[in-house]
């Protein structure tokens, strides 16, 4: 079996799982998946059991939840969101629980995650509440003009994290529940901890108490599952999930430390759930009672009613110095076929084919050189030399996976702009 999880574009990561022996379960049933950290080796059945039980026992272990609260899970339409809230659903079938869904408004990417996340919540009959920032008169892709460009996930995170708030008291949730897995938090924990950040580890436990009346704790059902195994999960069982990369993703999806990680648990297997255990047993009772002492002020913002340490938290901050910026300048990252041509007249274009070479080969626009979407990480360096001088048009066909490396090149300090629609608009017009 192949897993292709985000098929196109950046990030693509692409998976075999073959017969292994039998499974040390059931005896019967033919074993693919291999947890050498509780030298198991199991079918799809019974990992689709030892998965679910994992999650219900961290719900129970860590106290998130009772059976008469009302659980909010915030779905993304990614493997981890996406099987947390199918585990959920059947570790608890009795529960209350909602999900939500924020349409970030990332061009070729927040619509087509919008539809996944829509259709799982139909199949597994759980209501489901969409909120859109375009409705507040902007979008992810804008920051893109803000000095937080460079840290598009950072502030993507912070008005996440406001907005979840907000829709789970909007209705009255007594939990929010997000997909950070094992991984996301052992490699968090050592980058504030290299960062000397101690207090930020003391956030990354699996249960958040609320900072404001009626505000909702913060949940981690996912704290014990390896991150390997939430796509194994969502592959398995044919779960709707995203299929391209967000543009405003790192270059590849295991970095830095997540990688040592993975490193060090080729010798020593449990060695993510040894730190994890280590971490939240010894290290974060030490920071907490510190914290205590010097007893962090929170207020509700002015702003949003979120709970803040300043007078004005940090998203609406973030949003006003947006919304300021806006104003005075149109944002400019797609261009149709006749701009291309008139950017052509006047010289100093590179047109860059992100398809795949085979694509390329067969037809492309004139001139037109070729990294596909998923080498520019390897090959962006090729345009360098371009930097300085040269608008870049990106393209594909659609105009998704193009967009993404347009995004990438702009980080990196390229001109670089999508063009709409992709190849297919210049073939159809
Ligand atoms: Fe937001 Fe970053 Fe996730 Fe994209 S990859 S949705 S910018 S956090
Ligand atoms: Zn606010």
């Amino acid at each position: 079996m192949f897993i292709n999880y985000g098929k196109c574009g950046i990030g693509k990561i692409n998976l075999e799982l073959k017969i292994i022996g039998k499974c040390s379960r059931c005896r019967r049933g033919n074993a693919i998946i291999n947890l050498r950290y509780a030298k198991q080796r199991l079918c799809k059945d019974c990992f689709n059991e030892f998965f679910v039980n994992r999650v219900r026992k961290t719900v129970e272990r860590f106290r998130m939840f009772k059976p008469d609260e009302r659980v909010a899970v915030a779905v993304s339409g990614g493997k981890d969101s996406v099987a947390l809230l199918h585990a959920l659903k059947l570790a608890f079938p009795k529960q209350d629980i909602y999900a939500f869904y924020i349409n970030l408004g990332i061009k070729y990417y927040s619509d087509h995650l919008e539809r996944k996340v829509i259709e799982l919540s139909e199949n597994l009959k759980v209501p489901l509440e969409i909120y859109d920032l375009r409705d507040e008169g902007y979008t992810i892709d804008d920051f893109m003009l803000t000095k937080y460009g460079k840290k598009m996930c950072s502030v993507c995170g912070t008005i996440k994290r406001n907005i979840f708030t907000k829709l789970a008291m909007k209705v009255k949730a007594d939990a929010v529940a997000t997909g950070h897995n094992l991984d996301d938090t052992v490699s968090t924990m050592l980058s504030l901890f290299f960062a000397g950040d101690f207090e930020g580890i003391a956030r990354l436990k699996p249960v958040l108490k609320p900072l404001i009346k009626g505000q909702p704790r913060k949940i981690k059902p996912l704290i014990m599952t390896p991150e390997i195994e939430d796509l194994y999960y969502v592959a398995l069982n044919d779960l709707p999930v995203q299929e391209c990369g967000c543009p405003h993703g790192e270059f590849t999806p295991i970095k830095g430390i997540k990688r040592y990680l993975d490193m060090m648990e080729e010798e020593q297997p449990d060695i993510k759930f040894r730190l994890f255990s280590v971490f939240r047993k010894k290290f974060v009772p030490l920071v907490d009672r510190s914290r205590e002492e010097i007893q962090e002020k929170v207020v509700e913002c002015k702003i949003c009613g979120m709970p803040s340490s300043n007078e004005i938290c940090s998203k609406c901050r973030r949003v006003m110095e947006l919304m300021e910026i806006k104003s005075g300048k149109e944002m400019k990252f797609e261009v149709s076929f006749e701009e291309v041509e008139s950017m052509l007249r006047e010289g100093n274009v590179i047109l860059l084919d992100v398809r795949d070479k085979k694509e390329y080969d067969v037809y492309t626009l004139e001139g037109a050189i070729n990294i596909p979407a998923d080498e520019i990480e390897r090959r962006w360096r090729e345009l360098r030399k371009y930097r300085k001088t040269h608008k870049i048009v990106v393209f594909c066909n659609s105009g998704r996976a193009s967009y993404a490396v347009t995004m990438k090149l702009r980080n990196l300090g390229f001109k670089s702009y999508n063009l709409k629609g992709g190849i297919l608009s210049v073939q159809s017009s």
